[in-house]
Order: C-alpha cells, then sequence, then structure tokens
C-alpha cells in the first residue's frame, strides 16, 4: 500500500474511466471509446463548465498544473500572457505525439475524446477564441474515428460554441514541436520554424495561438468540473498534486497506458505493465528527449516530477521504456534515427547529429575511435543548445546519459567489447515501423 498518495484518487472522474484498476492510486487505459452517453456518465451533468479567463488562469495556477506535452511548461504562466489577446485568440490542442514510445495521447483520444474536446471548449470560450484546432498522431484511424464520431455527437448538440477543426499532424519527430505544429496549420511544412515572434503573439493565421498537449486540455475539464480544491487533495501533500498518464513499454515493446497519481512509486507503475525489471538492463525515462539510466537507480522513485528533476531525471511526455539489449547500441540507435529528423536548418543539427551519430555508432559497434570517446563529449558541447529547436539535446542528453550512467560499459566498448549478446537492439521497444532510419 502506498502511503503517499490519496485516497482521493478512486472518486476521481479520470482521464481514465475502467474497471480494471491496477492498484489503489493507478488505472489502466482500455481501448474502448467513450460516445458522449458514457462521457456524462463517467462525468455528470451535460452543461459544460463555463469558466472565465481570470478564473481558468487562477484553477489551473492553483492546482499548479504543467503542460503534459513533455517539457512540462506551467499552464498558468502560459495562460496568462495571452492576457491581452482575449477575444482574438486561436486555440490548438497538440497530440500529434511524435515520440516514438509515447502511447497516451492516441489512448486518450481513442477512449475519451469527448473529455479533450471539452477541454478545448472551456479554453476557448474563456480566452474568446474564434479558432479552435486539434492535431491527431499520423496513421492511427482508431484516433481518427473516435475524434470524428465525438465531433458529429457535439455538433448534433450544439455543444461547442467554437467547433473544432481536426487536423492530421505530419509523421516525423519534430512535428511535434510547437512552431511546427502552427506551420502546418498555417498550410507550411512540417519543419519547426524561426518566427520572430512567438506562437503566443502570431500563430495560426498570424494571430495570438494558445498552443498546448491534449491530456493538458483533458486535464482542465476533469479540474472544471470537479474543483480545484479535488485536484488538490490528489498527489503529493504540499505539491506536486492529482494525476497523469504513463507509457510504459516493456523489452518486447508491448505498452500500457496508465493514469498514476502524482507520489506513486514507479515500481508499482511499472508492476502494472508486468515489465520484468530484473530482465532489463537499462530504462530510458522521459523518451528520446530523456536519459538512458540503470534500472536501479529508478526503481525506488515516486511519480514526483520535481523531486526527479533533482536527480536529472523526468518522465517527460510520460515515458518508461525498458530494454535487454546493450544500453551503448540502443544509444546509437536513437541518436542516429534523431540525425534522420533533421529539419535541416541549423549548422548544429544537420551537421553536428550525424557527427556525433557516426561517433555513439563507433563505440557501440566496436569501430576504432580515432579521438577517442571525449570526441562524443566535445561534440555534444558544440550542439546542446544550438539548434533553432531543442531536437538536438535531445541526441546531446542521451549521448551524455550512457557516458555518465554506464561507465564501465563505455570502457569494454572502447576495447572493442560487450558485455551483452549481439543482436539487434530494440529501442527500447519501439515499434520500428514508427522509426525512419535512413
Ligand atoms: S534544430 Fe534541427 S530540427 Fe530544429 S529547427 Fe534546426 S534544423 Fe530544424
Amino acid at each position: 500500500m502506498n502511503s503517499q498518495v490519496s485516497s482521493t484518487f478512486a472518486n476521481w472522474p479520470g482521464l481514465v474511466v475502467a474497471s480494471e484498476v491496477a492498484s489503489r492510486s493507478i488505472r489502466v487505459m482500455p481501448q474502448r471509446s467513450m460516445n458522449f452517453p458514457d462521457h456524462l456518465r463517467a462525468h455528470g451533468d451535460q452543461r459544460m463548465p463555463k469558466v472565465d479567463f481570470a478564473s481558468l488562469v487562477e484553477m489551473v495556477d492553483e492546482v499548479g498544473l504543467n503542460g503534459r506535452g513533455g517539457a512540462g511548461f506551467p499552464t498558468a504562466k502560459k495562460l496568462a500572457s495571452m492576457a491581452s489577446y482575449v477575444g482574438k485568440a486561436v486555440v490548438v490542442a497538440n497530440g500529434s505525439e511524435s515520440e516514438p514510445l509515447a502511447h497516451k495521447d492516441e489512448s486518450l483520444l481513442i477512449h475519451q475524446p469527448h473529455l479533450v474536446l471539452e477541454g478545448i471548449s472551456i479554453v476557448a470560450g474563456a480566452l474568446g477564441a474564434q479558432k479552435a484546432y486539434l492535431m491527431a498522431k499520423t496513421k492511427n484511424q482508431m484516433v481518427v474515428s473516435a475524434v470524428e464520431a465525438a465531433l458529429r455527437e457535439r455538433r448534433k448538440l450544439r455543444l461547442d460554441k467554437v467547433p473544432v477543426t481536426p487536423r492530421i499532424a505530419d509523421a516525423g519527430y519534430t512535428s511535434g514541436v510547437e512552431t511546427s505544429i502552427i506551420q502546418q496549420l498555417n498550410g507550411k511544412g512540417p519543419k519547426p520554424a524561426f518566427f520572430p515572434d512567438r506562437p503566443i503573439v502570431a500563430g495560426v493565421s498570424k494571430k495570438p495561438t494558445f498552443i498546448s498537449n491534449v491530456e493538458t486540455y483533458a486535464t482542465i475539464a476533469l479540474i472544471a468540473r470537479a474543483g480545484a480544491s479535488f485536484y488538490r487533495s490528489m498527489g503529493v501533500p504540499g505539491g506536486p498534486y492529482g494525476s497523469q498518464l504513463l507509457t510504459v513499454v516493456s523489452q518486447n515493446g508491448s505498452y500500457l497506458v496508465v493514469e498514476a497519481e502524482v507520489g506513486t512509486p514507479l515500481s508499482e507503475i511499472i508492476g502494472s505493465a508486468q515489465v520484468d525489471v530484473s530482465a532489463a538492463s537499462s530504462v530510458l525515462m522521459g523518451g528520446y528527449f530523456g536519459q538512458i539510466v540503470k534500472p536501479e537507480s529508478i526503481i525506488d522513485l515516486k511519480l514526483n516530477q520535481p523531486e526527479m528533476k533533482k536527480l536529472g531525471l523526468g518522465v517527460g511526455a510520460g515515458i518508461i521504456g525498458f530494454s535487454n539489449s546493450c544500453p551503448i547500441v540502443e544509444a546509437s540507435g536513437i541518436v542516429a534515427y534523431l540525425a534522420s529528423q533533421t529539419a535541416g536548418q541549423c549548422g548544429p543539427c544537420f551537421l553536428g547529429l550525424p557527427a556525433l551519430a557516426k561517433e555513439v555508432g563507433r563505440l557501440a559497434h566496436g569501430a576504432t575511435m580515432p579521438k577517442g570517446v571525449e570526441e562524443i563529449g566535445r561534440l555534444a558541447d558544440q550542439i546542446a543548445g544550438r539548434g533553432g529547436c531543442a531536437m538536438p539535446d535531445g541526441a546531446v542528453i542521451i549521448a551524455r546519459s550512457i557516458l555518465r550512467n554506464f561507465p564501465d560499459e563505455v570502457r569494454l566498448h572502447e576495447s572493442g567489447r560487450c558485455s551483452f549478446p549481439k543482436g539487434r537492439a530494440n529501442f527500447f521497444g519501439t515499434k520500428y515501423e514508427r522509426l525512419r532510419l535512413n
């Protein structure tokens, strides 16, 4: 039994409505899609809560809600910066989820499309928005069907004052970057863009644009219905509060999406996905923008982002992935994949990343490294923070993490050996068809 989390979670309407409860603080996301009658059964009254702009900012500030797309930016701060644009704004919900290991946004859109759409409607109403968009992931037809069915129901019942326009996001790792989403909505390619102004000032059709992750919108809908004090009664006393979605990916590529109360031990969350941690060589925390670490370094942690941050860790967009392959080989695959995703606009990205991928690949596969392993550190220093977007930093963090967390294995590789059986890496369970390696 976990003493740190509250019993309130059992009564929380939830990002996951499921009969399958993995523990007192974890629910397993079903693939079942909830229609509007299901939505009302789970969440109550047909009338959506009306929240004005000031109350919305106050509400999300009170619960300390951070964006769920990975960067974890405080939602209240982002919303507050829209204050002078109320009445002229565009609202965008980003469900493009380009992290290869992530499945929580697509699962949420399949499971509770109405909750996401209700969150968009609440934010659009508070901002007096003229237009609202929902960007969803490519290829998953179940997402498209669930969202289209929910939009049909909502149109018939005239639920949304601001109609939500669904759009399919382009493929590729950088297509989910906020500026790339804006570019796509502006009819341009999926490359991240350099705007003279931030999207908040000039985004879609050059209008002030509020963009956030779909889980963030769904959470706003839940808080608006249940109340900030309900949300604050879950999680760690004094904060952080609430719950969040996680994708747990096992070594064989199977995954489970769960909603876990903040403060839940990671061992319980991982156990709910039936991952054999004793057989794992390494864990990818936070996805391709996170660190590769030893399983023993995370197993005693709790789902508490500020505490994990002190250790340089985090779950990013809610990702915990396991591997039983060599972590150096795994890292080389990820860095090579990220190098293949450059939009070709910034030197440190399109020149630096292939060079970094080459050196990490040499280390992984026992090739001679004329300049030694120090070259990886030197290239990482040259690339870090110098891209037009943060994508190259992900490759740098991955490369640095194996040097720091697996020094013995790195030394073995320097002498052309490896303590793992030769074989193909599985990129922490990433589905191969989701990778586009050059
Ligand atoms: S860092 Fe890479 S992906 Fe990001 S804007 Fe520059 S070229 Fe594009």
